[in-house]
């Protein structure tokens, strides 16, 4: 059971103290052999989309009242989705199981046009509380199938990001789920190409993928911007420069969060001894400790703070009380809230207008 579940999704100031320094820093510090150390990568945690998909259902829950209906998790954590649960939110995996007329939610990954649709004609009061950043690659999506180009969405297939991306121009998009789909993926017509990505992918295995496309299909056309959004890009590059010094590395988030699961990829691919996922502390095995200087601790974009500040007070039991926070970058993305819910917290006089990253600004 998780030790966690009295938490509230809201997050504490953290409580273990730590050192921040610059990876080289950190580096040139290395410890002696036998010396116990946490290496916790900042930025981790929360992204701008994950906290305004939550802060979207507290504020409804609040000004709406429950039940809100949230359609599909609205975020990838276990934790959060089980305290906004006990908060009175119902989570749905179709908009038909939402009753007539009641209020649902769009969870951060985004919805495809029939969705949409399918809610409408229910009736249904909706928020969605898709994440800006993925709203960009369904803008680019309609904006590129209308110019006739066909889209090979790099992605994986079955996430609700990429069927939410897909449905705007299902004719006219094909998914490339990996680089062995690269090799063989066939177009009509090779000059009217452009690749797209899901937001969350690893950005090495991203550009390896683009890479086999361009050599089979030399005017294939780059999105106008990066579609892997810059809280995957940090998380990736702060674990990178935390991987080749540590011995083990302990990522928090949960396995369908793609961005956590890359975290662990990205991890044993630049010189983690080994690396585990987990939702909460208490699934931390003792046996991962053997002969175990560093440990590098980070989070998904969808892993409120507080349960990193969980696993750390596990490590300091188990003698790794020395923490030293690696920062690669500083976040202070703002997303405002949905615009439905706007007008209803302006009409409440509720002066909430948006927040963003709460968790992944590193605290001083
Ligand atoms: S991971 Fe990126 S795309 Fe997904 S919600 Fe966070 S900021 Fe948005």
């Amino acid at each position: 059971m998780p030790t966690t579940s009295a938490a509230p999704v809201s997050v504490p100031m953290p409580t273990v103290p730590r050192r921040r320094r610059s990876p080289e820093e950190i580096a040139a510090a290395a410890p002696v052999a036998g010396d116990k150390r946490v290496l916790l990568a900042a930025p981790r945690g929360y992204c701008a989309g994950v906290d305004r998909a939550v802060i979207a259902v507290e504020k409804a829950l609040e000004h709406y009242g429950a039940p809100v209906y949230v359609r599909k998790q609205i975020v990838h954590n276990k934790h959060v989705v089980s305290t906004l649960e006990e908060r009175g939110a119902v989570f749905v995996e179709e908009t038909d199981e939402v009753p007539e007329g009641a209020l649902v939610i769009f969870s951060a990954h985004g919805v495809s046009p029939a969705v949409v649709q399918s809610a409408e004609e229910r009736n249904l009061r909706t928020i969605d509380a898709t994440c800006p950043l993925v709203t960009k690659v369904h803008r680019e999506a309609v904006r590129f199938a209308k110019a006739e180009n066909h889209i090979l969405l790099i992605g994986h297939e079955g996430h609700e990001e990429v069927e939410g991306t897909f449905g705007e121009a299902p004719e006219s998009t094909t998914i490339v789920n990996n680089p062995a789909e690269a090799r063989t993926v066939e177009v009509q017509d090779p000059d009217r190409l452009i690749w797209l990505s899901q937001t969350t992918l690893s950005v090495d295995e991203t550009m390896e993928i683009v890479n086999i496309l361009r050599e089979r299909f030399p005017n294939l056309q780059d999105p106008p911007s990066d579609d892997i959004c810059y809280a995957t890009s940090n998380r990736q590059a702060a674990i990178k420069k935390i991987a080749p010094q540590a011995d083990l590395v302990v990522v928090v988030g949960s396995a369908n969060s793609s961005n956590s699961v890359r975290l662990v990829e990205v991890a044993l691919e630049y010189g983690a001894k080994a690396a585990h996922r987990v939702d909460f502390a208490n699934e931390i095995d003792e046996a991962w400790f053997e002969g175990v200087a560093s440990v590098g601790v980070t989070s998904g974009a969808s892993v409120p703070e507080v349960l990193v500040q969980d696993v750390l007070r596990l490590l300091a039991e188990y003698g790794y009380a020395q923490v030293d926070e690696v920062v690669t970058a500083e976040e202070d993305i703002l997303f405002s809230l949905p615009k439905e819910l706007r007008a209803k917290l302006k009409e409440a006089g509720d002066g909430t207008r948006g927040l963003g990253g709460r968790g992944t600004r590193p605290s001083s």
